[in-house]
Order: structure tokens, then sequence, then C-alpha cells
């Protein structure tokens, strides 16, 4: 035992020197992407499942560093969470958005992710409300999407945050569903309109009998809730075919396109617009 332990720290002391000098680095560049605007906004589209017609698109932030490139946001919101910066740049996501959706045709919304810390925030209902009228996006154009382990932080506060933007017009979803804390009573407690299954499902889709009796399931529960289904994670055609069958109402995934800029979702929204 006292071998093991003095190979621990000859072992990992210098990596772990290495790791607290990296995740210092990481943020000061973050604080600096901050204040020189490193941050862009892509968007996935999502489609109806029968149809295939666009409903809108969910924004996705990347931070464009200047050595590195494209950075995923893997790799910063949990950083970013750590060190309470998520909320300005959530705050700066939402406000991106909602201005870009303003440019696609009028009939399609923009889903925004909202983290954990921001659903605890005071103000949180006149910031999105803000936004919406600085924008003069409707808010009715406006989807936000929380996660069931952000659900857990102050139940007061994200209970009254969801009804008021609920109140508000915006719709409210419950993203990665079935992967987090799952509560059954969180889909009566909070206000929403829409569930996500997760890709970790879709991905096993449709050969594997359990996630096929599990997305049966929500949907199922969804329709009796009034809320609809989106499936996330949609790569190949035949996930769409089971998507179309089951009765889920939305699909997103590489299937239908990646993450992509504003501009580029213009021309794929509306093929013969000129930009
Ligand atoms: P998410 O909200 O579950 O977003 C879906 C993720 O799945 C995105 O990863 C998307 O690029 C990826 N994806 C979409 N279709 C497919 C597919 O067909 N196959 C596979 N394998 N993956 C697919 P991304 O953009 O790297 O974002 C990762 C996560 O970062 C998001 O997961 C979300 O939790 C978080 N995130 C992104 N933007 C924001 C933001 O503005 N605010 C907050 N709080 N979180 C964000
Ligand atoms: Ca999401
Ligand atoms: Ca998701
Ligand atoms: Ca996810």
């Amino acid at each position: 035992a006292k071998q093991s332990g003095r190979n621990r720290i000859c072992k990992f002391e210098p990596q772990m020197l290495l790791d607290a000098l990296a995740r210092r680095t990481l943020e000061m560049d973050l604080r600096l992407a901050l204040q020189r605007d490193e941050f862009v906004v892509h968007y996935q589209p999502q489609i109806d499942a029968s149809t295939g017609a666009f409903q809108g698109a969910e924004a996705l932030v990347r931070w464009q560093h200047p050595t590195k490139g494209l950075v995923s946001p893997a790799d910063f919101i949990p950083l970013a969470e750590e060190l309470g910066l998520i909320g300005t740049i959530g705050q700066k996501v939402l406000a991106v958005a909602c201005r870009e959706a303003l440019s696609w045709p009028s009939e399609f919304t923009v889903a925004v992710n909202l983290s954990a810390h921001q659903l605890t925030e005071i103000d949180l209902v006149q910031k999105v409300a803000a936004v919406l009228s600085a924008t003069g996006l409707p808010s009715s154009r406006l989807e936000l999407e929380v996660t069931e382990s952000a659900l857990l932080q102050d139940t007061d506060r994200t209970h009254a945050n969801l009804h008021g933007i609920h109140e508000l017009g915006v719709r409210v979803s419950l993203d990665d569903f079935g992967t987090g804390y799952s509560s059954l009573s969180h889909l009566t407690q909070f206000p929403f309109d829409k569930l996500k299954i997760d890709q970790s499902f879709v991905r096993r889709l449709p050969g594997d009998n359990n996630s096929v009796a599990i997305v049966q399931a929500v949907v199922g529960l969804a329709d009796k809730l009034k809320m609809t289904v989106t499936m996330e994670g949609v790569e190949r055609e035949e996930q769409r075919a089971f998507a179309k069958r089951e009765g889920c109402q939305g699909i997103q995934g590489y299937l239908v396109s990646r993450p992509i800029a504003s501009h580029e979702l213009g021309e794929l929204f509306d093929p013969h617009r000129v930009s």
C-alpha cells in the first residue's frame, strides 16, 4: 500500500500540475473570449417527421478560438458553469439566436439551451422578455430547452422561472429526456410543451427492442400529457421512418443536417432566397 502510495505521487503529481495549469489557461482564455466576443452560434434544423417540412432550428454555441479553431461546447460549457460565466454566455446566445431567427421564414422557431445556473437566476424571466422586445421576435417563435438535471438545483426558483417563461408565450422543452435523474413528477410539475428523446436511445433504433419500447412508451405518455416529441441524433433514414411510424412529431440529427451558420440555414430553409 505504501509502495503504491509513493508510486501514485510520483506518477500523478506532474499530471495534476499540468491539469491545473491547463485549466487555469482555459479559464483565462474563456474570460478573454467573453471580452473579445468569440462565441458564435450554429443552428441545427428540426423537421416534421411525417412531412419532412422544416419546423425551426436549435441554437448551439461554439467558441471561435483564435488558435484552436472552433471549440465544441462540451469542452467549455462545464467549466463556464463552474466559473459562473455561463449566465453571460447563455444570455449572449439567446440574444444572437433571437436576432438571427428573424431572418428565417416567419413560421420557424428557434430553440435555445438554458443551463442549470440560468434557471436559478432571479431575473431570468425579465431577461428573456427583454431580449424578445429588443429583437422583436414573437414569443411564440422561441423555445427554451432545459435538462432534467437542471431541474434539481433550486426547485422553487426554477419552478417560478419556467412558469414565468411559459406565461410569456415561450415554449419549454425537456431536453435529453430519459438520461437524467428522471422523475415522472417533473412532467406535471413544470410546464413542458415538448420532450426531446435523447440520442442515446435513438442510436439503438430500430434494432434494439428495449429502446423501441422506451420510445413507444414516451410517445404515448407525451401524447396523454399533450406534449410533442422530438427525436434527437437521427442519423439514418430507418430512424426517421421509425419516428414517423411511432408518432414522434419532430426529428433532428445529421440525417437532416449538422449544426450550421444562420446564413447557411437560411439557404436550406429557402433555397430560392437571394441573400
Ligand atoms: P444538446 O442540447 O443535447 O445538443 C445536441 C448535440 O448533439 C449537439 O452537440 C449536436 O451537434 C449533436 N448532434 C446533433 N445531431 C446529431 C447526430 O445525428 N449524431 C450525433 N452523434 N450528434 C448529433 P453540440 O453542439 O456539441 O452540443 C453539445 C451540448 O452542449 C448540447 O447538447 C448542450 O447540452 C450544450 N450546449 C450547446 N450550446 C449551448 C448553449 O448555448 N447553452 C448551454 N447551456 N448549453 C449548450
Ligand atoms: Ca438541447
Ligand atoms: Ca439534447
Ligand atoms: Ca445532450
